[in-house]
């Protein structure tokens, strides 16, 4: 059998059906499982379904560069080869980093035998987003500044291998979290003013009725 230093090192703890990498839980889940969720995502929201599958990926990928880089010290390259890998053990396909160029925040990985594409099935636009959000994700933690990748090639679009482009944008690391919430506390602010206005109605409307008491009695 071919060295998984990953599966080697997976803990099994049955009490709790955990499996655990590092004290990280990770699960097993058929592709088919996830092609089935995506395509009805997609096709109830569109592509904000395939922009909530990348930022899934993508949180998962800057836990892991994160984490992993700073338990074994590794630098910018280490890391990514790391990751890499990972990627092969857990069965995420065959990653190879194509180019990488930390002058102009830019990478390049191949994958070959994507489950995600095998699992989906032929398609017109690329439907890794999984991998293209962690890839994603890894680059954030590489280049300090929120990233995006663009699957340029996928097996599902008849594809050798799905290809992706990984680039650094403007904002800093973690900008686009608290943009978020930031506007959700916005909403939360505006949700609280129209809850304030309603008691201020009704409590006009009490004195109202209470003064027509007072009338009366
Ligand atoms: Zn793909």
């Amino acid at each position: 059998m071919p060295e998984n230093q990953i599966l080697d090192e997976l803990v099994y703890e049955p009490i709790s059906g955990s499996l655990l990498y590092k004290d990280v839980r990770y699960l097993l889940i058929r592709p088919e499982t996830l092609a089935g969720f995506q395509k009805n995502l997609v096709e109830r929201c569109g592509q904000e379904g395939s922009a909530a599958l990348f930022e899934g990926g993508y949180a998962g990928g800057s836990l892991s560069a994160r984490k992993y880089q700073k338990i074994h010290n590794f630098c910018d390259q280490e890391i990514v080869k790391f990751m890499m890998n990972m990627g092969n053990q857990i069965g995420w396909g065959n990653f190879r980093l194509v180019s990488y160029d930390a002058a102009l925040n830019h990478l390049c990985v191949a994958v070959h035998d994507s489950p995600f594409a095998q699992a989906y099935g032929p398609s017109s636009q690329g439907v890794c987003h999984l991998i293209r959000g962690v890839l994603a994700g890894m680059a954030e933690v590489l280049f300090d500044r929120t990233c995006n990748a663009a699957e340029v090639q996928c097996r599902a679009m008849g594809d050798e291998a799905c290809r992706f482009e990984i680039e650094a944008g403007k904002d800093k690391a973690g900008s686009g979290k608290l943009k978020a919430q930031s506007s959700k506390l916005k909403g939360e602010s505006s949700k609280l003013k129209a809850r304030s206005l309603k008691l201020k109605a009704q409590s006009s409307k009490l004195k109202g009725e209470s003064s027509k008491l007072k009338a009366q009695s």
